[in-house]
């Protein structure tokens, strides 16, 4: 341990909330490190969704590699399409849209410290085996088992669970499967990819272990004739326990903030609302976002119906069958679903 180096600003974690935290904090002219514990900058277990009132609409044509206006809804007892104009959710490469926001955030003047875990941290310090950084701002852009969050003693209660296969070949529509007697308050998906498809499911870890989430997930694969032989899962947790993002010096960003939702797991375009206005109030404490705001009563709402359904599979499947209908007949907008407005 030889160095301390002081920042204005240390973000840990360079998952889309941390580096648009970062980003927008040095083109304002502070000093930022970002520590982030992978030598690769992207690398998430992910399905690649981006929602057009989320993250999609802001990204260059580039990065977006399947846009998708309908989505094809299936249940026990339906099978609707879900049309607009616009692409409803389009796929993205993570580790293409990382080393994009990296890129920008290296050109803002971030110093990007990759391969380097945080161990600890202390009031004023941030502590990694090449060295100790003092900071007078610190943000927890670390994800769902966020070392920040643990050190502001903030439980995390509410978990999700996805599990997926990124399966070669064409994979023409995008799909969503609701059956609680499978997935309980989840869900499986087909998520198309340029030249190949995330297929996998995502449940409320208290309605369904890890464990038989994976066993339903291959029996549906299996049912629907989908070749994963000789592929590997992966699985990761999704926080969605919310107790807020400010505590002093010290700003929750994302998943480390409980910020996806829990309903859908939608967590990219929450980690980046949640980064751009920490950066911003750390700018201005004043800020006041109407879109933060808005996102955390979205937040709220797909936390109060996931509580609901997952009070029985016989009430899931109601409040389920119920929302599918509304979508059906333009009752409720899929925009519902997702965490943007
Ligand atoms: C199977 C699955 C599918 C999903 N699909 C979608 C989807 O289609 N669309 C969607 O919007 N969301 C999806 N999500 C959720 C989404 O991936 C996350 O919500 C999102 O990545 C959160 O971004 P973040 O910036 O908060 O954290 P992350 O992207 O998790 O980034 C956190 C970063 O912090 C780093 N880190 C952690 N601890 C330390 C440490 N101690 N020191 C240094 N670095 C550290 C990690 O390495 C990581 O790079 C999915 C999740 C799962 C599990």
């Amino acid at each position: 341990m030889t160095r301390t180096k002081h920042f204005h600003t240390i973000v840990i974690g360079a998952g889309p909330g941390g580096l648009t935290c970062a980003t927008l904090l040095a083109e304002k002219g502070m000093d930022v490190l970002v520590v982030e514990r992978n030598t690769s900058i992207g690398m998430k277990v992910c399905a690649g969704g981006v929602t057009w009132s989320g993250l999609a609409r802001h990204l260059p044509e580039e990065l977006i590699e399947k846009p998708f206006n309908r989505q094809y809804i299936h249940s026990g007892m339906q099978k609707t399409v879900i049309r607009e104009t616009e692409p409803i959710i389009s796929t993205i490469n993570r580790e293409k849209i990382g080393k994009w926001m990296a890129d920008k955030a290296l050109k803002a003047g971030v110093t990007l410290l990759s391969g380097t875990a945080v161990t600890q941290i202390t009031d004023s310090e941030v502590v990694t085996k090449s060295g100790r950084y003092t900071f007078r701002y610190l943000v927890g852009a670390d994800g769902s088992n966020s070392l920040v969050r643990r050190t502001l003693n903030i439980p995390t209660k509410r978990i999700g669970v996805g599990v997926h296969y990124q399966v070669p070949g064409n994979f023409p529509k995008m799909i969503w499967h609701l059956d609680p007697d499978l997935f309980k308050t989840g869900y499986a998906w087909v998520f198309p990819h340029s030249n190949s498809a995330s297929v996998g499911a995502y449940a409320n870890r208290a309605d369904l272990s890890p464990k038989t989430l994976k066993e339903k997930l291959h029996n549906w694969i299996k049912k629907h004739d989908i070749n994963i032989n000789g592929l590997k899962p992966e699985a990761a947790t999704v926080n969605f326990d919310y107790r807020g993002w400010h505590f002093g010096n010290t700003f929750l960003v994302g998943d480390a903030a409980g910020l996806a939702s829990g309903l859908t797991g939608e967590g990219i375009y929450p980690a980046v609302c949640s980064g751009e206005t920490v950066a911003k109030t750390i700018i201005d404490p004043g800020y006041e976002s109407k879109t933060f705001t808005g996102l955390i009563k979205k937040h709220r709402r797909h936390t109060r119906l996931l509580s609901l359904c997952s009070t029985n599979t016989f009430f899931a499947k109601i409040i389920l069958e119920s929302l599918i209908a509304a979508l059906r007949f333009n009752i409720i907008n899929f925009k519902a679903l997702e965490m943007g407005d």
